[in-house]
């Protein structure tokens, strides 16, 4: 099979913060350098590399805020993060869990850091996505999937060489937990320092790298840690070999190829959905939830 060639390796660019508690670099959609659509599915990718956070007997975090159109897909590497939403959905992710929160016709959710991390204080590292949905599921009933780590699939490497932990999609047979609502395939690689692993995704999905922890080649290109890796469309498959222990978030999917219009925390397919879903808001349709 032919390699995915890469086209493009970008630094974390400057972080910012959302609320008091996620301190994120915005690789996706990004300053106009990859676009709205260049990663379709996948819309935005917040990426809250590794920081210290004091404690506090306040949990840090954005407050209540309506999304439509989309899912939110939350990924704990160091630290708990705590959400309810006004659907009726609660639960607290902690190192290693994914939350999948589909907004789809809109709720209001509020997102914090876990209590008793807080209270404590430590390491923090977390991504977000917007994974984005196609029209004719934008507005379908908000869901919620708490894909725990033991709940992931697993694929063991040899000679305890790592593990692919497969969250959505299939690796060599073994299927991640996640329903999507378009071909997905989202996993964590884990190697150990040395380890080599070969992927095939499919050429004309878009797919993307992201470099939790430590550094790796990717097809003989080296990629330092917190950096994002951008594929062409020119083949399937990508090598690594781990230069460290290494985690590595892989993100890859078949493209919606339909518009966008994207304005703040809602994500449709035209301008007159935007100033539906502003006017819906504003009358009290995304329901309730308490600060
Ligand atoms: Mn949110």
């Amino acid at each position: 099979m032919a390699i995915k060639t890469i086209e493009k390796v970008l630094a974390p660019p400057p972080p910012h913060m959302v609320g008091d508690g996620f301190r994120v670099h915005s690789f996706l959609p990004g300053d106009g350098r990859l676009g709205k659509q260049r990663m379709s599915p996948f819309f935005l990718l917040d990426y809250g590399s590794k920081v210290e956070f004091p404690p506090t007997d306040t949990p840090r975090g954005v407050g209540v805020h309506p999304h439509r159109g989309f899912e939110t897909v939350t990924i704990a590497y160091k630290g708990r993060i705590a959400h309810h939403d006004s659907a009726g959905h609660h639960g607290v992710i902690g190192e290693g869990d994914v939350q999948w929160m589909t907004a789809a016709s809109g709720l209001l959710h509020k997102e914090y850091h876990e209590e008793s991390f807080s209270r404590s204080g430590g390491l923090f590292q977390m991504v977000q996505i917007w994974v984005n949905l196609p029209a004719k599921h934008k507005m379908d009933p908000p869901a919620y999937q708490e894909i725990t780590h033991q709940l992931m699939g697993k694929h063991l490497l040899p000679d305890q060489n790592g593990v692919v932990e497969i969250i959505a999609g299939n690796f060599r047979g073994t299927r991640g937990p996640a329903r999507t609502f378009t071909p997905i395939e989202m996993y964590n690689l884990k190697l150990r320092a040395g380890a080599t692993l070969e992927l095939d995704l499919p050429a004309h999905y878009n797919t993307a790298f992201l470099m939790i922890q430590g550094a790796a080649e990717l097809n003989g290109t080296s990629i330092s840690p917190d950096h994002f890796v951008l594929f062409q469309h020119d083949g399937e498959s990508v090598s690594v070999v781990a230069s460290t222990d290494v985690v590595i978030l892989v993100l890859s999917g078949e493209p919606l190829d339909e518009p966008i219009a994207a304005y703040g925390p809602f994500l449709m397919n035209h301008w007159s959905e935007i100033e539906q879903a502003i006017q819906d808001f504003n009358t009290g349709k995304f329901g309730l939830l308490d600060d």
